[in-house]
């Protein structure tokens, strides 16, 4: 489904990715973890072209979208990305958040956006709140109106970056139970965090970066009992 080669990001004379290789298959479930600045938010943003990598190239099913007459957009609207803040629109009611996209960058109708934006919002477990505002939610909802959000545009791809960082501990677990149920459905998912348990659980693969580079690529049951680099000790260490 993605296929990153020899993907690298220079920014000013900072090598922020390495040289990164990696193929992530349809259905998968691929964590993301690392030290802090050590490059994943780069890296999840040069999947979707958020970031247009400095060498090395990206496909996306077989196709190469780091060519210059690449259609950003189009590539965006396969792949659903969820930020750490949310990026909700304030003046918007949750359904229209919701709906929004699917009417302005697909042309659907609004009546049938509003139909799956419903059916979205069931799925979140936010359906008392389709007419409400975001300032009146607490962060989990907002976060779970944020991937209803995302899953409008019916992406193949769905990239999350520290979903729950910015969450208060009560509210993570809400959040990464619809990313478990998310992940049963087969949608391929990159994931960014630092919940070492639900990379565990969920997760069918982990990519450690350290300073730009993909050090370890492992099965989580490998890589949290069994680390082969010493940095991936260090960081384990730290975190667990
Ligand atoms: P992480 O998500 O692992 O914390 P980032 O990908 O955000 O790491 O950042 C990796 C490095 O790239 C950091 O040193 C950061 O300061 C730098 N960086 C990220 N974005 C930019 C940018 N737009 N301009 C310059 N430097 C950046
Ligand atoms: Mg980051």
């Amino acid at each position: 489904m993605i296929k990153a080669k020899n993907l690298t990001k220079v920014f000013d004379k900072n090598i922020v990715l390495d040289q990164i290789s990696t193929t992530i298959h349809q259905g998968e479930v691929v964590t993301i973890i690392g030290p802090s600045g050590s490059g994943k938010s780069t890296f999840l943003r040069c999947l979707n072209l958020l970031e247009d990598p400095t060498e090395g190239q990206i496909y996306i099913k077989e196709k190469e979208i780091t060519k210059l007459k690449t259609n950003k957009l189009e590539i965006r609207k396969n792949i659903g990305m969820v930020f750490q803040h949310f990026h909700l629109f304030p003046h918007m009611t949750v359904l229209d958040n919701v709906s929004y996209a699917p009417q302005k960058v697909k042309g659907v109708e609004k009546r049938e956006a509003e139909a799956v934006a419903r059916k979205l919002l069931a799925k979140v477990g936010l359906t008392d709140k389709e007419n409400t505002y975001p300032n009146r939610l607490s962060g989990g909802q907002k976060q779970r109106v944020a991937i209803a959000r995302a899953l409008a545009m019916e992406p193949e791809i769905m990239l999350f970056d520290e979903p729950t960082s910015a969450l208060d501990p009560e509210m993570v677990k809400e959040v990464l139970d619809v990313m478990k149920d998310l992940a049963k459905t087969g949608m391929t998912m990159v994931i960014v965090t630092h919940e070492m348990n639900f990379a565990k659980e969920v997760g069918d693969r982990v990519l450690f970066l350290d300073n730009g580079k993909l050090v370890e690529e492992a099965v989580p049951s490998v890589f949290f009992d069994k680390p082969t680099t010493d940095r991936a000790k260090v960081f384990l260490e730290k975190v667990l």
